[in-house]
């Protein structure tokens, strides 16, 4: 359990972020972590680099609506002041707390008196430089030996209540090192493409190299790393796990890609479709369909849909023609139409 949110076993897969802003900063992070919890996060994890940040804590962890997990490298003391700080987690790597300051044992008994569980998290670019030096690279081979020697020295303790995370920034590289990491721990996995690049790419990678390891059963939460404000993170953390079938799927819109039979501009259509219905919390499918040949197929097939063709749309609902509408009013009909839907679903 991190705070109220099971991770691992039967539990769903959980989406989580990273707040960009100083931690010692409350209201700013505590605001940030306000949007992130109303776009969907789950968990949020906070940097904890200075002693300011760690004072932060206790305030952050009471205030904030989601578990925090603080992140912490180095400094056993922060680690401590997390845990005592009401953090519903902790994210150390015990080698590091180890080469500097031998308190392990210490932090796995904090960690056990309060239920607080830890996430050790090996990213490829911060590889303990033994293992470097064995492998000669961040291979899945090295990722996966460091995470399993940072858990053999809480295993030591007889502290479990861990998960892991082995991130690297190529998606066959992290593709790899969590199957193995799969075939050879029972602990549950965080899941992410570290430094996945700006919000095109990262996106790409992070649906890619997800997609293929869910698709297999393997991760139990999910962070986007995305050189992009966090809330862009949820969303497409959130829309991965919707396209896998993973949580229920929300808005959804289907348009087609447009082709020389189209008979009405597919793009701005489907633009402003999604534009009028941002936000509508409710699991309704879409169809927005450029002519006549996919589109009464696809618009049938959806909760609502048009098929546009001779300056008209035909607007279906459940499969039904309701009505046939000017080319002008598509946009509005279909947005009255899924409001009067949600409304009738009981959502606001
Ligand atoms: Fe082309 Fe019509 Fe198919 Fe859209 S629905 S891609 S316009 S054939």
């Amino acid at each position: 359990m991190v705070g109220s949110v099971p991770v691992g076993g039967d539990a769903p897969v959980s989406v989580q972020s990273m707040t960009t802003t100083v931690t010692a900063d409350v209201n700013a992070t505590l605001q940030q972590i306000a949007e992130l919890t109303a776009s969907g996060c789950q968990i949020v994890r906070v940097a904890v680099p200075s002693q300011d940040d760690a004072d932060a804590l206790p305030i952050i962890a009471r205030k904030s609506q989601i578990p925090v997990i603080a992140d912490i490298h180095f400094q056993p003391k922060y680690v401590f002041a997390a845990i005592e700080a009401g953090c519903a987690a902790v994210r150390v790597n015990p080698g590091n707390i180890k080469k500097f300051d031998d308190k392990v044992g210490e932090i796995a008994k904090a960690a056990s008196d309060h239920g607080v569980p830890i996430r050790i998290g090996v990213n490829a670019g911060s590889l303990d430089p033994r293992l470097l030096q064995k492998y000669g690279k961040a291979t899945p081979e090295a990722l996966v030996e460091s995470a399993l020697w940072e858990c053999s020295l809480f295993e030591e303790h007889g502290f479990r209540d861990i998960k892991i995370s082995v991130k690297h920034n190529d998606p066959v590289v992290m593709i790899n090192a969590y199957r193995l990491l799969a075939e050879q721990c029972d602990y549950p996995l965080h899941l992410g493409v570290t430094e996945a690049g700006p919000a095109f790419q990262g996106t790409i990678k992070s649906a890619v190299a997800f997609g293929a390891l869910l698709a297999e059963g393997i991760g139990d939460t999910i962070r986007v790393s995305l050189s992009a404000p966090p809330v862009e993170e949820v969303k497409v953390g959130t829309q991965i796990l919707e396209s896998l079938g993973l949580r229920e799927r929300g808005l959804e819109i289907v348009s087609c890609p447009s082709c020389g039979r189209a008979q009405v501009d597919v793009y701005t259509l489907a633009e402003r479709v999604q534009a009028g219905l941002e936000g509508l919390k409710v699991p309704l499918r879409v169809a927005v369909m450029g002519c006549v040949v996919n589109g009464p197929g696809e618009a049938r097939e959806a909760d609502l849909g048009v098929a546009s063709g001779n300056g008209k749309g035909q607007i279906f609902v459940k499969g039904e023609v309701i009505k046939t509408v000017p080319e002008s009013q598509i946009v509005e009909t279909l947005i009255e139409e899924a409001l009067r839907m949600a409304e009738e679903m009981g959502v606001d």
